[in-house]
């Protein structure tokens, strides 16, 4: 016999748990299919653990001037793989407070892979995984679940190269990356988005010598140029190899390392050595061996077509996260779920604010962004001003010895809303929330400017860059 559930959710990452449990919440019976750790890759390979790396890549970098602040901590010995076990072990909690979380709220984590077989019925087997980490596929029985609506949560997986296999050993996805147990003498990346971005970081911290190679002509391609520009150049100050505009041509991996011809932007081929590599050009949704031909649920470009309140075209069948559409953000995702959860239970959701959604990317100095850039409101043809208060002009940012960076406001002229902001600089992920709420309750600039800030803080830098977008800054 079936079992009956009135919600299955397949996948328990970000998206996936935080469905399951609002659906609980609104008194329905949940079971949440997951064929490995719970919490998904953002808890146990993505968000979690690689920002407990970025975490230590900081302290790697802050030992080598402590003598500055008066404390002399000696002999500075590294070891990645000690900092990759600490991760490790982040991510495991966070699993367990999953768990902790689905036994509260009353909600059956079924083990395994699972199919839609109908538009009602999914088929979880043990005996096949989402290929995450090294991690093997399970044994036991296969079984089938009944439900009156059930939730895609799938997510994605890294995107390969055709020309670089990823191969957990010499080719690396951030999977493997995360958990390195030495940091590589040198390491070519490929792609400069978030993942790869983050990952330089955390190798440059340990050691390790890193190619940063990015196609487009700039790292951080969907950030505002100034933000690009300010991390292009504290990279190279580093001495990360930050090669942009340079497309890889041939990939050649051998026994001891992979030998990587780039043509460089000005159409020179230069070959690297290096003993690995990470390829970070993007991740891909799970969307095959999911039954979704079974169910007839339709696909556009690799994506799960949704509709406002994340129905799929089988009216009982909702999609959420990663498979939906970009961005592939954990923070997305969670909201999908809860919207999806609320529609089934017949709630009105306010709907999702996608014009809203921040985007970060957590190496240092960190950058964190929403709206939209300068070159986009020029696209647009808006009539914009925009204006900058540098960390270097904080009071703040100098005690602690972080003043690289900004914060930037595009601000429309006439209406006084925040178009756009972006922040470069120490905490920037947190900072950003104020613009998220400022845009959310639609607060003027002037307004950002008028709320009082806190002195001496990060913060005060938001309110000086409204000022710069009217023209009056106190502190430039
Ligand atoms: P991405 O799409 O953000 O960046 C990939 C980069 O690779 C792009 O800049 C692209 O131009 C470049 N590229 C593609 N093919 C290339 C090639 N052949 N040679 C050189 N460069 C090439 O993808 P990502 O950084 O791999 O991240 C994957 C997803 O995960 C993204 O959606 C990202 O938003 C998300 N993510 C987010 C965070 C975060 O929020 N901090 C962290 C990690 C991942």
């Amino acid at each position: 016999m079936a079992d009956q559930f009135d919600v299955v959710v397949i996948g328990s990452g970000p998206g996936g748990y935080v469905a399951a449990i609002r659906a609980a919440q609104l008194g329905m019976k949940v079971a949440c299919v997951e064929a490995q750790k719970l919490g998904g890759v953002c808890n146990n390979w993505g968000c979690i653990p690689t920002k407990a790396m970025l975490e230590a890549s900081h302290y790697a970098r802050a030992t080598s001037h402590m003598s500055e602040f008066g404390v002399d901590v000696g002999e500075v010995k590294l070891d990645i793989g000690r900092a990759a076990e600490r991760a490790a072990d982040v991510a495991d909690k966070g699993a367990k407070g999953t768990a902790y979380l689905f036994k509260k709220n009353k909600i059956e984590l079924v083990q395994g892979w699972g199919r839609l077989t109908g538009k009602d019925t999914v088929e979880v087997d043990p005996s096949k995984n989402a290929g995450h980490g090294d991690e093997k596929p399970g044994k036991g029985e296969k079984r089938t679940l009944k439900a009156k609506h059930i939730i895609v949560a799938t997510g994605s997986r890294p995107r390969s190269l055709p020309m670089l296999k990823i191969d957990g050993d010499r080719v690396w996805s951030s999977d493997h990356a995360v958990f390195a147990p030495e940091a590589p003498k040198t390491i070519g990346i490929i792609g400069a988005g978030a993942i790869g971005m983050e990952f330089a970081d955390v190798f440059d911290s340990f050691g390790s010598k890193v190619y940063l190679i990015e196609a487009l002509d700039r790292i951080l391609p969907l950030e505002d140029e100034d933000a690009s520009k300010t991390l292009s150049k504290l990279y190279k100050k580093r001495g990360i190899e930050v090669m942009e505009g340079a497309r890889l041509e041939k990939a050649d991996v051998k026994k001891g390392g992979v030998t990587l011809t780039v043509k460089k932007k000005d159409g020179k081929a230069e070959s690297i050595e290096v003993e690995r590599v990470l390829v970070a050009v993007g991740r891909a949704p799970i969307i095959d061996d999911i039954g979704l031909d079974k169910a007839g649920v339709k696909t556009e470009n690799g994506f799960i077509v949704t509709d406002a309140k994340m129905r799929t075209s089988v009216p009982s069948i909702y999609a959420i996260g990663d498979v939906t559409k970009p961005p592939l953000l954990a923070h997305k995702a969670s909201h999908e779920g809860v919207a999806a959860a609320e529609a089934i239970a017949g709630d009105e959701h306010a709907g999702i604010d996608y014009d809203n959604i921040p985007a970060v990317t957590y190496c240092h100095p960190e950058v964190a962004s929403c709206g939209l850039t300068e070159a986009q409101a020029k696209e647009q043809g808006l009539d914009y001003q925009a204006g900058s208060f540098p960390f270097s002009a904080n009071g703040r940012a100098r005690t602690a010895g972080e003043t690289d960076g900004f914060v930037k406001i595009i601000r429309d002229k006439k209406y006084g809303e925040i178009l756009g902001a972006h922040i470069v600089g120490p905490h920037a992920s947190e900072l950003i929330g104020e613009f998220i709420v400022g845009r959310h309750l639609e607060s003027t600039v002037e307004e950002m400017d008028r709320a009082m800030h806190p002195h001496p803080t990060l913060s005060e830098a938001i309110a000086e860059a409204a000022l710069a977008s009217l023209g009056h800054a106190i502190h430039i």
